[in-house]
Protein backbone atom coordinates (compact mmCIF):
# COMPACT_ATOMS: atom_id res chain seq x y z
CA UNK A 1 0.00 0.00 0.00
CA UNK A 2 0.97 3.45 -1.04
CA UNK A 3 -0.03 6.62 0.74
CA UNK A 4 -0.27 9.83 -1.02
CA UNK A 5 -0.46 12.12 1.46
CA UNK A 6 -2.07 15.28 0.55
CA UNK A 7 -2.85 14.10 -3.02
CA UNK A 8 -6.06 11.77 -2.38
CA UNK A 9 -8.64 14.16 0.13
CA UNK A 10 -11.35 11.94 0.49
CA UNK A 11 -14.91 13.46 0.28
CA UNK A 12 -16.67 11.02 2.61
CA UNK A 13 -14.05 10.28 5.06
CA UNK A 14 -16.02 8.57 7.66
CA UNK A 15 -17.24 6.30 5.10
CA UNK A 16 -16.75 2.77 5.42
CA UNK A 17 -18.07 -0.01 2.45
CA UNK A 18 -22.02 -0.40 3.28
CA UNK A 19 -23.45 -2.70 5.66
CA UNK A 20 -25.56 -4.84 3.17
CA UNK A 21 -22.10 -5.78 1.48
CA UNK A 22 -20.27 -6.22 4.78
CA UNK A 23 -23.02 -8.28 6.56
CA UNK A 24 -23.57 -10.33 2.91
CA UNK A 25 -19.67 -11.05 3.13
CA UNK A 26 -19.54 -12.09 5.99
CA UNK A 27 -22.25 -14.33 6.28
CA UNK A 28 -21.19 -16.04 3.07
CA UNK A 29 -18.18 -16.38 4.68
CA UNK A 30 -19.84 -18.63 7.83
CA UNK A 31 -22.18 -20.02 5.82
CA UNK A 32 -25.00 -18.32 8.06
CA UNK A 33 -28.49 -18.17 6.44
CA UNK A 34 -28.47 -14.58 4.76
CA UNK A 35 -31.67 -12.49 6.34
CA UNK A 36 -29.33 -9.35 6.01
CA UNK A 37 -29.36 -7.51 2.61
CA UNK A 38 -32.79 -7.06 0.81
CA UNK A 39 -32.90 -9.20 -2.23
CA UNK A 40 -35.07 -12.22 -3.13
CA UNK A 41 -32.99 -15.71 -3.01
CA UNK A 42 -35.86 -16.83 -6.08
CA UNK A 43 -36.27 -16.26 -9.01
CA UNK A 44 -38.00 -14.17 -11.40
CA UNK A 45 -40.85 -15.59 -13.98
CA UNK A 46 -39.33 -17.02 -17.22
CA UNK A 47 -41.67 -15.28 -19.35
CA UNK A 48 -39.34 -12.06 -18.21
CA UNK A 49 -36.15 -14.01 -19.08
CA UNK A 50 -37.97 -14.42 -22.61
CA UNK A 51 -38.68 -11.00 -23.22
CA UNK A 52 -35.31 -9.66 -22.50
CA UNK A 53 -33.50 -12.20 -24.65
CA UNK A 54 -35.91 -12.13 -27.29
CA UNK A 55 -34.97 -8.40 -27.67
CA UNK A 56 -30.54 -9.60 -27.09
CA UNK A 57 -31.19 -11.75 -30.23
CA UNK A 58 -33.23 -9.13 -31.98
CA UNK A 59 -30.03 -6.83 -31.84
CA UNK A 60 -31.49 -4.28 -29.71
CA UNK A 61 -28.40 -3.43 -27.64
CA UNK A 62 -26.92 -0.66 -28.32
CA UNK A 63 -27.78 2.86 -26.72
CA UNK A 64 -31.27 3.94 -25.15
CA UNK A 65 -32.56 7.23 -25.41
CA UNK A 66 -30.70 9.16 -22.62
CA UNK A 67 -34.49 9.36 -21.13
CA UNK A 68 -35.32 5.61 -21.50
CA UNK A 69 -37.03 3.80 -24.00
CA UNK A 70 -40.18 4.95 -25.00
CA UNK A 71 -42.26 1.64 -24.38
CA UNK A 72 -40.70 1.59 -21.08
CA UNK A 73 -41.66 5.06 -20.43
CA UNK A 74 -45.26 5.14 -21.70
CA UNK A 75 -45.67 1.57 -20.15
CA UNK A 76 -44.94 3.10 -16.52
CA UNK A 77 -47.22 6.00 -17.56
CA UNK A 78 -50.10 4.02 -18.20
CA UNK A 79 -49.44 2.38 -14.66
CA UNK A 80 -49.13 5.29 -12.87
CA UNK A 81 -52.11 6.38 -14.33
CA UNK A 82 -54.39 2.97 -13.53
CA UNK A 83 -53.00 2.26 -10.20
CA UNK A 84 -52.75 5.87 -8.87
CA UNK A 85 -54.56 8.29 -10.81
CA UNK A 86 -51.90 9.95 -11.77
CA UNK A 87 -51.14 11.66 -14.97
CA UNK A 88 -47.25 11.63 -16.02
CA UNK A 89 -46.43 12.45 -19.78
CA UNK A 90 -44.40 9.71 -20.94
CA UNK A 91 -41.61 11.92 -22.83
CA UNK A 92 -41.47 15.25 -20.52
CA UNK A 93 -41.66 13.33 -17.13
CA UNK A 94 -40.61 9.93 -16.95
CA UNK A 95 -36.90 8.63 -16.71
CA UNK A 96 -35.69 5.51 -16.43
CA UNK A 97 -32.40 4.82 -14.24
CA UNK A 98 -30.03 2.27 -13.12
CA UNK A 99 -31.87 1.65 -10.29
CA UNK A 100 -33.17 3.59 -7.33
CA UNK A 101 -29.83 4.41 -5.63
CA UNK A 102 -28.77 6.34 -8.75
CA UNK A 103 -32.17 8.10 -9.17
CA UNK A 104 -32.19 9.15 -5.50
CA UNK A 105 -28.59 10.31 -6.10
CA UNK A 106 -28.91 11.96 -9.19
CA UNK A 107 -31.76 13.77 -8.27
CA UNK A 108 -30.20 15.01 -5.10
CA UNK A 109 -27.66 16.24 -7.12
CA UNK A 110 -29.79 18.05 -9.28
CA UNK A 111 -31.65 19.88 -6.35
CA UNK A 112 -29.35 20.63 -3.60
CA UNK A 113 -25.96 22.03 -3.35
CA UNK A 114 -23.79 24.39 -0.93
CA UNK A 115 -25.98 26.30 1.78
CA UNK A 116 -28.67 23.88 0.86
CA UNK A 117 -30.56 21.70 3.48
CA UNK A 118 -32.02 18.20 3.21
CA UNK A 119 -34.56 17.00 5.88
CA UNK A 120 -34.57 13.15 5.52
CA UNK A 121 -36.03 10.78 8.26
CA UNK A 122 -33.84 8.50 10.53
CA UNK A 123 -33.86 5.38 10.48
CA UNK A 124 -33.36 6.25 7.05
CA UNK A 125 -31.99 3.82 3.79
CA UNK A 126 -27.81 4.44 4.33
CA UNK A 127 -27.38 6.26 0.59
CA UNK A 128 -29.36 8.90 1.53
CA UNK A 129 -26.76 10.74 3.47
CA UNK A 130 -23.43 10.28 1.14
CA UNK A 131 -25.46 11.56 -1.41
CA UNK A 132 -26.65 15.05 0.20
CA UNK A 133 -22.46 15.50 2.04
CA UNK A 134 -21.57 14.66 -1.86
CA UNK A 135 -23.88 17.58 -3.22
CA UNK A 136 -22.44 20.47 -0.22
CA UNK A 137 -25.73 20.56 1.33
CA UNK A 138 -26.46 20.21 4.88
CA UNK A 139 -28.33 17.19 6.30
CA UNK A 140 -30.99 17.83 8.52
CA UNK A 141 -32.37 15.15 10.89
CA UNK A 142 -35.74 13.82 12.23
CA UNK A 143 -36.07 11.27 14.18
CA UNK A 144 -39.03 8.44 13.69
CA UNK A 145 -39.48 6.93 17.13
CA UNK A 146 -40.62 3.45 17.66
CA UNK A 147 -42.08 1.04 17.33
CA UNK A 148 -44.25 2.45 15.16
CA UNK A 149 -41.65 4.87 13.44
CA UNK A 150 -44.88 7.43 12.37
CA UNK A 151 -43.32 11.06 11.23
CA UNK A 152 -44.21 13.62 14.21
CA UNK A 153 -45.00 16.26 11.74
CA UNK A 154 -44.41 18.88 14.44
CA UNK A 155 -40.76 18.17 14.66
CA UNK A 156 -40.54 18.33 10.93
CA UNK A 157 -42.03 21.98 11.00
CA UNK A 158 -39.30 22.55 13.95
CA UNK A 159 -36.54 21.02 11.30
CA UNK A 160 -37.42 23.12 8.58
CA UNK A 161 -35.35 26.67 8.17
CA UNK A 162 -35.52 29.08 5.49
CA UNK A 163 -32.58 27.19 3.80
CA UNK A 164 -34.74 24.06 3.32
CA UNK A 165 -34.93 23.06 0.08
CA UNK A 166 -35.79 19.18 -0.02
CA UNK A 167 -37.35 16.68 2.36
CA UNK A 168 -36.20 12.78 1.14
CA UNK A 169 -39.06 10.45 1.84
CA UNK A 170 -39.86 6.82 2.02
CA UNK A 171 -42.80 4.68 2.12
CA UNK A 172 -43.32 1.70 2.28
CA UNK A 173 -40.03 2.09 4.59
CA UNK A 174 -36.80 0.48 5.10
CA UNK A 175 -35.40 -0.53 7.86
CA UNK A 176 -38.81 -0.26 9.38
CA UNK A 177 -41.42 -1.96 7.42
CA UNK A 178 -43.83 0.89 8.50
CA UNK A 179 -46.00 2.79 5.83
CA UNK A 180 -47.80 6.40 5.41
CA UNK A 181 -51.12 7.38 5.05
CA UNK A 182 -52.62 9.44 2.85
CA UNK A 183 -53.01 12.11 5.65
CA UNK A 184 -49.33 11.76 6.16
CA UNK A 185 -48.71 13.19 2.65
CA UNK A 186 -51.62 15.43 2.70
CA UNK A 187 -49.81 16.96 6.08
CA UNK A 188 -46.05 16.92 3.86
CA UNK A 189 -47.70 18.66 0.95
CA UNK A 190 -49.35 20.99 3.56
CA UNK A 191 -46.03 21.86 4.98
CA UNK A 192 -43.69 22.23 1.60
CA UNK A 193 -46.57 24.15 -0.09
CA UNK A 194 -45.89 26.44 3.46
CA UNK A 195 -42.36 26.36 3.19
CA UNK A 196 -41.23 25.88 -1.04
CA UNK A 197 -39.69 22.92 -0.54
CA UNK A 198 -39.16 20.09 -2.95
CA UNK A 199 -39.75 16.09 -2.11
CA UNK A 200 -37.76 12.86 -3.23
CA UNK A 201 -40.38 10.51 -2.37
CA UNK A 202 -38.30 7.19 -2.66
CA UNK A 203 -41.35 4.36 -2.86
CA UNK A 204 -39.19 1.15 -4.44
CA UNK A 205 -41.40 -1.10 -1.91
CA UNK A 206 -44.88 0.52 -3.82
CA UNK A 207 -46.31 -2.77 -4.28
CA UNK A 208 -45.57 -4.76 -1.29
CA UNK A 209 -48.06 -2.96 1.17
CA UNK A 210 -50.20 -5.42 3.22
CA UNK A 211 -53.25 -6.14 5.13
CA UNK A 212 -55.57 -4.89 2.24
CA UNK A 213 -54.07 -0.79 2.47
CA UNK A 214 -53.37 1.14 -0.80
CA UNK A 215 -49.79 2.38 -1.10
CA UNK A 216 -50.10 6.28 -0.01
CA UNK A 217 -47.77 7.19 -3.04
CA UNK A 218 -46.98 11.06 -3.10
CA UNK A 219 -48.41 11.38 -6.59
CA UNK A 220 -51.89 10.21 -5.36
CA UNK A 221 -52.04 14.01 -4.22
CA UNK A 222 -51.86 16.84 -7.11
CA UNK A 223 -50.47 19.40 -4.83
CA UNK A 224 -47.82 16.84 -3.82
CA UNK A 225 -47.21 15.38 -7.06
CA UNK A 226 -46.34 19.04 -8.37
CA UNK A 227 -42.98 19.12 -6.51
CA UNK A 228 -42.54 16.20 -5.80
CA UNK A 229 -40.01 13.34 -7.36
CA UNK A 230 -41.11 9.83 -6.90
CA UNK A 231 -38.50 7.13 -7.37
CA UNK A 232 -39.15 3.90 -7.96
CA UNK A 233 -37.33 0.49 -9.33
CA UNK A 234 -38.24 -2.96 -11.08
CA UNK A 235 -35.77 -4.77 -8.70
CA UNK A 236 -38.18 -5.48 -5.58
CA UNK A 237 -41.18 -5.85 -7.92
CA UNK A 238 -40.65 -8.15 -10.51
CA UNK A 239 -37.69 -10.14 -8.28
CA UNK A 240 -34.48 -8.68 -9.98
CA UNK A 241 -32.61 -6.68 -7.98
CA UNK A 242 -29.48 -7.34 -9.70
CA UNK A 243 -30.48 -5.62 -13.06
CA UNK A 244 -30.48 -2.49 -11.38
CA UNK A 245 -33.39 -0.44 -13.60
CA UNK A 246 -35.53 2.31 -11.64
CA UNK A 247 -37.44 5.13 -12.61
CA UNK A 248 -38.23 8.89 -11.61
CA UNK A 249 -41.61 10.56 -12.43
CA UNK A 250 -41.33 14.17 -11.95
CA UNK A 251 -43.04 17.19 -13.37
CA UNK A 252 -41.69 18.81 -16.52
CA UNK A 253 -39.59 21.58 -14.77
CA UNK A 254 -38.11 18.54 -12.06
CA UNK A 255 -37.42 16.27 -14.76
CA UNK A 256 -35.37 18.99 -17.42
CA UNK A 257 -33.14 18.95 -14.09
CA UNK A 258 -33.07 15.47 -13.33
CA UNK A 259 -31.67 14.97 -17.33
CA UNK A 260 -29.18 17.35 -16.86
CA UNK A 261 -27.41 15.18 -14.27
CA UNK A 262 -28.83 12.07 -15.57
CA UNK A 263 -27.07 12.30 -18.98
CA UNK A 264 -23.29 12.87 -17.32
CA UNK A 265 -24.20 10.43 -14.32
CA UNK A 266 -24.87 7.24 -16.36
CA UNK A 267 -26.21 8.90 -19.85
CA UNK A 268 -28.53 5.36 -20.45
CA UNK A 269 -29.86 2.32 -18.90
CA UNK A 270 -29.26 -0.83 -20.66
CA UNK A 271 -31.69 -1.37 -23.40
CA UNK A 272 -32.93 -5.42 -23.64
CA UNK A 273 -34.04 -4.91 -19.62
CA UNK A 274 -36.00 -2.25 -20.54
CA UNK A 275 -37.45 -3.19 -23.65
CA UNK A 276 -38.48 -6.61 -21.91
CA UNK A 277 -39.91 -5.19 -18.96
CA UNK A 278 -42.33 -2.97 -20.98
CA UNK A 279 -43.14 -6.10 -22.17
CA UNK A 280 -43.26 -7.95 -19.07
CA UNK A 281 -45.55 -5.43 -17.67
CA UNK A 282 -48.46 -5.49 -19.72
CA UNK A 283 -49.75 -7.52 -17.38
CA UNK A 284 -50.64 -5.56 -14.46
CA UNK A 285 -51.48 -8.99 -11.73
CA UNK A 286 -47.42 -9.14 -12.04
CA UNK A 287 -47.33 -6.04 -9.90
CA UNK A 288 -50.81 -6.21 -8.34
CA UNK A 289 -50.04 -9.45 -6.75
CA UNK A 290 -47.00 -9.05 -5.05
CA UNK A 291 -48.56 -7.73 -1.66
CA UNK A 292 -50.70 -10.61 -1.48
CA UNK A 293 -47.54 -12.76 -1.98
CA UNK A 294 -45.22 -11.49 0.86
CA UNK A 295 -48.09 -10.55 3.31
CA UNK A 296 -47.70 -14.59 3.26
CA UNK A 297 -44.46 -14.92 4.12
CA UNK A 298 -44.50 -12.21 6.26
CA UNK A 299 -47.50 -14.07 8.30
CA UNK A 300 -45.38 -17.70 8.07
CA UNK A 301 -42.58 -15.63 8.82
CA UNK A 302 -44.18 -14.20 12.16
CA UNK A 303 -45.75 -17.07 13.22
CA UNK A 304 -42.72 -18.98 13.04
CA UNK A 305 -40.67 -16.86 15.20
CA UNK A 306 -43.58 -17.08 17.79
CA UNK A 307 -41.92 -18.63 20.88
CA UNK A 308 -38.47 -17.09 20.42
CA UNK A 309 -36.52 -14.36 22.29
CA UNK A 310 -37.46 -11.44 19.77
CA UNK A 311 -39.76 -9.39 20.13
CA UNK A 312 -41.66 -8.36 16.45
CA UNK A 313 -42.64 -4.83 15.67
CA UNK A 314 -45.41 -4.18 13.64
CA UNK A 315 -45.03 -4.65 9.37
CA UNK A 316 -47.12 -3.16 7.03
CA UNK A 317 -45.23 -3.22 4.16
CA UNK A 318 -41.81 -3.95 2.51
CA UNK A 319 -39.52 -7.35 3.06
CA UNK A 320 -38.53 -6.36 6.11
CA UNK A 321 -38.96 -7.33 9.45
CA UNK A 322 -37.78 -5.57 12.70
CA UNK A 323 -37.19 -7.66 15.89
CA UNK A 324 -36.28 -6.38 18.88
CA UNK A 325 -33.58 -8.21 20.36
CA UNK A 326 -32.98 -6.25 24.11
CA UNK A 327 -34.67 -9.41 26.29
CA UNK A 328 -31.71 -11.22 24.93
CA UNK A 329 -29.09 -9.14 24.97
CA UNK A 330 -27.49 -5.64 25.62
CA UNK A 331 -24.73 -5.94 23.99
CA UNK A 332 -25.12 -3.16 21.37
CA UNK A 333 -26.84 -4.44 17.57
CA UNK A 334 -23.57 -4.52 16.19
CA UNK A 335 -22.17 -7.34 18.06
CA UNK A 336 -25.20 -8.78 18.77
CA UNK A 337 -25.52 -9.41 14.64
CA UNK A 338 -22.63 -10.88 14.50
CA UNK A 339 -22.92 -13.51 17.36
CA UNK A 340 -26.38 -14.49 16.03
CA UNK A 341 -24.45 -15.12 12.29
CA UNK A 342 -21.77 -17.18 14.23
CA UNK A 343 -23.92 -19.13 17.30
CA UNK A 344 -27.32 -19.31 15.19
CA UNK A 345 -26.12 -19.12 11.53
CA UNK A 346 -28.91 -16.33 10.71
CA UNK A 347 -27.18 -12.96 9.57
CA UNK A 348 -29.34 -9.62 10.00
CA UNK A 349 -28.84 -6.08 9.55
CA UNK A 350 -28.05 -3.99 12.93
CA UNK A 351 -30.65 -1.07 12.76
CA UNK A 352 -28.23 1.52 14.13
CA UNK A 353 -26.38 1.33 10.41
CA UNK A 354 -29.39 3.66 9.67
CA UNK A 355 -28.50 6.49 11.40
CA UNK A 356 -25.98 8.77 11.27
CA UNK A 357 -24.51 8.64 14.67
CA UNK A 358 -25.12 4.85 15.34
CA UNK A 359 -27.98 5.15 17.70
CA UNK A 360 -28.99 1.94 18.52
CA UNK A 361 -32.77 1.31 19.32
CA UNK A 362 -32.37 -2.25 20.32
CA UNK A 363 -33.24 -3.93 16.97
CA UNK A 364 -32.22 -6.21 14.06
CA UNK A 365 -33.75 -6.51 10.99
CA UNK A 366 -34.55 -9.54 8.81
CA UNK A 367 -35.35 -9.54 5.10
CA UNK A 368 -38.09 -11.96 4.46
CA UNK A 369 -38.09 -12.26 0.38
CA UNK A 370 -36.49 -15.91 0.66
CA UNK A 371 -37.93 -19.14 -0.11
CA UNK A 372 -40.31 -20.73 2.19
CA UNK A 373 -37.79 -23.78 3.31
CA UNK A 374 -34.69 -20.91 4.20
CA UNK A 375 -37.62 -19.10 5.95
CA UNK A 376 -38.30 -21.95 8.14
CA UNK A 377 -34.83 -23.40 8.61
CA UNK A 378 -33.77 -19.63 9.48
CA UNK A 379 -36.91 -19.62 11.84
CA UNK A 380 -36.35 -22.79 13.76
CA UNK A 381 -32.11 -21.85 14.21
CA UNK A 382 -33.89 -18.32 15.37
CA UNK A 383 -36.09 -20.15 18.11
CA UNK A 384 -33.52 -21.77 19.79
CA UNK A 385 -30.88 -18.92 19.78
N1 LIG B 1 -32.08 -2.23 -0.45
C1 LIG B 1 -31.38 -3.35 0.05
C2 LIG B 1 -31.46 -3.45 1.56
O1 LIG B 1 -31.89 -2.55 2.20
C3 LIG B 1 -29.93 -3.39 -0.29
C4 LIG B 1 -29.40 -2.43 -1.26
C5 LIG B 1 -27.92 -2.41 -1.25
O2 LIG B 1 -27.26 -3.37 -0.89
N2 LIG B 1 -27.39 -1.29 -1.59
O3 LIG B 1 -31.05 -4.45 2.06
Amino acid sequence: MHDYPGIVRSRLPDVGTTIFTVISREAAECGALNLAQGFPDFTAEPALFDAVTQHMHAGRNQYSPMTGQPALRQAIADKMSAVYAARYDADAEITVTAGATQAVYTAITALAGPGDEVIIFEPAFDSYLPGIRLAGATPVFVRLQAPHFRPDWEAVERAITPRTRLIITNTPHNPTGSTWTLDDQRQLAALCERHDILVISDEVYEHIVFDGAAHASACRLPELARRTLVVSSFGKTFHVTGWKVGFVCAPAALSVEFRRVHQFNVFAVNTPCQLGLADYMQHAARYLQLGAFYQKKRDAFRAALQGSAFELLACSGTYFQLARHEAIAREGDQAFVRRLMREAGVASIPVSAFYHDAHDPGLVRFCFAKSDALLEQACERLRRF
